[in-house]
C-alpha cells in the first residue's frame, strides 16, 4: 500500500482482489475475480473507507485509479469542505472512492451514520434484487432454486438466440414467484428488443434495465411506446447532466456510485430524476461491503435497489449492510458502519 501524504487528510490507495462466488457473464463478457480499489483517509486519527470498482464499459480501470492518485493526490486540508474537494476535475471512479471515504470520515468524526447525515430514514430501504448471470439453463434453475427465498430476481440477458433467452425466463417463471427484471446490457438492437420485451409480456417482468446500445435515445422512446415493459436507463445513465435529455425516453435510471462518482453526484440524480418524474434505481458493481454500504445508506430515497454486491463475492473482509429477506438492513455504526475482519497472522 503507498500512503500519499497531505496537509491535513492522508490517503492510502490499494487494490482489492475479491474471487467470485460463481463465475459472473453478462452480455460483455465473464469475470471469476473481481477488482477494486480501496481507499483508506486518515485524519485527526480517524479512517473512513472508500471504493470503487472501475468499469472498462467506462473506459476505467484499476490501474487508471492508482495512476490518477499518484500522480494528481488532491490537498485536503478540512474533509467537510466536500463540495471544493469533490468538485475538482476528477475521474468519476477516482471521484467515487474519494467520496466514499470522506462521507465515512465525516460521519465518523460526528458519530453519526451516513444515512442520518443525509437525513433518511433506515426502516425506508428497499429490497434489493438479487442477480442471476447468464448461464445455461440448468445451471440457471439451480441458481434459481438456491435463492428461491429471495423475493426479487434481476436476470442478466443478451446472449444466444430470442428463443433461448425467452425460455430461460419461461423456466424461471414456472418456478419463481417473486418479481423478475431483466438485464440486457445494451446487448439488442431495436428491433430485436421490440421482439423480445413483446414475447417477454406473458411472464410478468418488473422492467428491463438498458434494453439497446447507449446513445440511442430516439429508438429508446419509440420503444418504449410499443412495450408494455417499462425501461430503466443504465448505461445511458452516467452522470446528472444525462438526465434531460432521457426525458419520455424511458421510465426510470439505474444509479451507481462508481458510474456517476460518489454520494454526492448520486444525489443529484435522484433529484433530477424526481424533477423528471422518472423512477429510480440504486446498484452496483462486483465489489466490496463498503462501495455496496455507501450506496445502501441511500437507499431510502429509491424505488428499486439492486444492490447484491455482498451476494456475489466469497472473501470479502469488509462488513456492513446486512439483509433481512431480501430488505436492505443498514449498520448503525457511525460513518458507513463499515466493520473490517481483523487479520490473524
Ligand atoms: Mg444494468
Amino acid at each position: 500500500m503507498k500512503a500519499l501524504r497531505m496537509s491535513g487528510v492522508t490517503i492510502a490507495i490499494s487494490t482489492l482482489d475479491l474471487p467470485l462466488v460463481h463465475p459472473f457473464k453478462i452480455a460483455r463478457g465473464e469475470e471469476r475475480v473481481a477488482h477494486s480499489v480501496l481507499l483508506r483517509a486518515f485524519w485527526h486519527g480517524i479512517e473512513g473507507l472508500g471504493e470503487a470498482s472501475p468499469s472498462s464499459r467506462y473506459g476505467e480501470t484499476v490501474a487508471g485509479v492508482i495512476e490518477h492518485f499518484a500522480t494528481q493526490p488532491p490537498l485536503i486540508s478540512d474533509p467537510y469542505r466536500l463540495e471544493s474537494i469533490l468538485g475538482a476535475h476528477m475521474p468519476a471512479a477516482a471521484r467515487c472512492a474519494l467520496d466514499i471515504a470522506l462521507h465515512d470520515l465525516i460521519g465518523k468524526h460526528l458519530e453519526k451514520p451516513l444515512y442520518a447525515l443525509l437525513g433518511l430514514d433506515p426502516e425506508a430501504t428497499p429490497a434489493t434484487s438479487f442477480t442471476i448471470g447468464i448461464a445455461d439453463p440448468q445451471t440457471t434453475l439451480l441458481k434459481v432454486a438456491q435463492i428461491a427465498h429471495h423475493p426479487i430476481l434481476k436476470v442478466k440477458l443478451g446472449a444466444g438466440t430470442d428463443e433461448e433467452q425467452i425460455e430461460t425466463i419461461a423456466l424461471i417463471r414456472e418456478r419463481y414467484r417473486g418479481a423478475i427484471r431483466i438485464d440486457a446490457n445494451e446487448a439488442w438492437t431495436p428491433q430485436g428488443a421490440q421482439r423480445m420485451l413483446t414475447a417477454l409480456e406473458p411472464y410478468e417482468i418488473e422492467f428491463c434495465e438498458q434494453p439497446i446500445p447507449a446513445g440511442n435515445h430516439a429508438a429508446l422512446r419509440t420503444l418504449r411506446e410499443r412495450v408494455r415493459i417499462p425501461i430503466i436507463a443504465d448505461e445511458d445513465a452516467r452522470v446528472p447532466s444525462d438526465l434531460a435529455s432521457l426525458y419520455g425516453c424511458v421510465d426510470g435510471i439505474n444509479i451507481k456510485l462508481v458510474k456517476c462518482g460518489g454520494i454526492r453526484p448520486a444525489l443529484a440524480m435522484i433529484h433530477t430524476a424526481r424533477a423528471l418524474g422518472m423512477r429510480v434505481m440504486l446498484g452496483c458493481m462486483v465489489e466490496s461491503a463498503i462501495a455496496t454500504t455507501a450506496a445502501a445508506h441511500l437507499s431510502p430515497l429509491v424505488d428499486y435497489a439492486d444492490l447484491d454486491g455482498p451476494f456475489l463475492t466469497s472473501a470479502d473482509p469488509f462488513t456492513g449492510v446486512t439483509y433481512d429477506r431480501g430488505k436492505l438492513v443498514l449498520p448503525n455504526g457511525p460513518g458507513l458502519g463499515i466493520v473490517e475482519a481483523t487479520v490473524v497472522a
